[in-house]
């Protein structure tokens, strides 16, 4: 049986009272421009949730794999159309129950009618009893309305019915882009991927930036990795820029100027600052960071005071309260474990002291930090770097 539509359900968008339009233009724009470069018809909104016109060319694996990727959707369905007559969608739901595979491992269904024309001759319960039944006739199936192996949507819609049970999830929250931008800084590490997807799941659109440290002999300067993790979330909100930032002249001044145990909460602090004026000029409100509580070092809760002390924007880190295995098995599933565990030059080892401070102070490295030459080579740097699209 060849499946007609993908019915696509959204999530929280049904909550936002007057802004919903506002959201479901975001949702409908940012499906299209996922699915632009593949094949299928049109796609269109349709009282309460979306519908795709699938084709004789339409790969559904291909699709499929694309909407499970996109924020602000909740789940969906391969369906077949039918016309809005009983007799003819009793015959089409069971001619689809026996070509669908995983038949044979289901034993109880129920019938879930859903009514948008209110003018169709039989009403929801009275066309769920004699689909029922039909079912009931027709195949090995049994009834049980409270757990079903089962559900199968029988749907009237204004111009025909659709018919679907085969529930695809998807990763639901907001739409990319409808709760605004934010800059993310992402090490090429487990954790600011993650971090990364769970603001993006939440509608922000994310600028990435990078701190390039410098290479050691040999080792990779981790420039090719970050840009694969990129690719990797931009599946998730659509293009995304990324900017590298070169951090040896940095590195340099921090290990000529600030005594070992404070380097990394130095280097952190710059990063934040700069960061800070790449989202003025992305027009981004906060920052996103993979800071897990006091996973290491630098993020005790004293160093973390003091380490987001150095920038008057919001920072975000969603991962604060996960733990490491949590993390993993998140970046397992979004597709960034495997890049993120490549070997990499990820921070210079003269940053890296063998007794790092546990509990900074504020003042302390306030008065350390004014021997460095941070505003001038904040500038330049800003002036010079470019960010790529992917
Ligand atoms: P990750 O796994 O994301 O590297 P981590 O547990 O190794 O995190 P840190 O290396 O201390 O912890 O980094 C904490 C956070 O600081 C990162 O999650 C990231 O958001 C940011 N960060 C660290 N290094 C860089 C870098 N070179 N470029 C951009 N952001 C960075
Ligand atoms: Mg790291």
């Amino acid at each position: 049986m060849s499946y007609t539509k993908i019915i696509i359900h959204y999530d929280e968008i049904t909550l936002k009272g007057g802004n919903r339009p506002f959201f479901e233009r975001a949702l409908l724009q940012n499906i299209k421009e996922s699915l632009q470069h593949t094949e299928h018809g049109e796609i269109y909104r349709d009282g309460g949730k979306f519908l795709i016109d699938i084709n004789k060319k339409t790969n559904l694996n291909e699709i499929k794999t694309i909407l499970q990727k996109i924020p602000g959707i909740s789940n969906f369905y391969f369906a077949v159309s039918e016309e809005k007559s009983l007799e003819k969608i009793n015959k089409k739901v069971v001619e689809l129950l026996n070509s669908y595979e995983q038949i044979k491992t289901k034993k109880t269904f129920k019938i879930e009618a859903r009514r948008a024309d209110k003018k169709f001759g039989f009403k929801s319960p009275e066309i769920n009893s004699k689909v029922g039944e039909y079912v009931l006739e027709n195949t090995k199936l049994v009834v049980d309305v409270h757990n079903p192996d089962l559900e199968i949507v029988v749907d009237i819609g204004i111009k025909e019915c659709f018919i679907y049970f085969d529930k695809i999830l998807g990763i639901g929250g907001l739409p990319t882009g409808t709760t605004g931008k934010l800059v993310s800084l992402l090490s090429g590490g487990i954790d600011s991927p993650v971090a990364s997807y769970m603001m993006t799941k939440r509608g922000a659109k994310l600028i990435f930036v990078h701190f390039k440290n410098r290479t050691i002999s040999g080792a990779s300067d981790g420039q090719e990795k970050i840009e694969n993790l990129t690719k990797i979330l931009s599946n998730f909100q659509g293009k995304s820029k990324l900017y590298i930032i070169p951090f040896e002249e940095f590195q340099k001044e921090i290990i000529a100027k600030i005594p070992a145990k404070n380097r990394m909460i130095v280097y952190k602090r710059i990063m934040f600052k700069i960061s800070e004026k790449i989202a003025k000029k992305e027009k981004a409100k906060g920052l996103v960071t993979g800071d897990s509580l006091s996973q290491v070092a630098s993020q005790t809760l004293e160093n973390i005071e003091v380490i987001y002390n150095s920038t008057n924007l919001p920072i975000f880190s969603p991962l604060i309260g996960m733990n490491k295995q949590e993390i993993i098995d998140l970046a397992v599933k979004i597709g960034t474990f495997e890049t993120s565990i490549i070997p990499y030059q990820d921070c210079c080892s003269f940053l890296i002291a063998k007794h790092p401070e546990t509990k900074a102070r504020l003042e302390e490295i306030k008065k350390q930090e004014e021997n460095l030459e941070i505003e001038n080579i904040i500038d330049k740097i800003i002036s010079e770097i470019k960010c790529k699209i992917f």
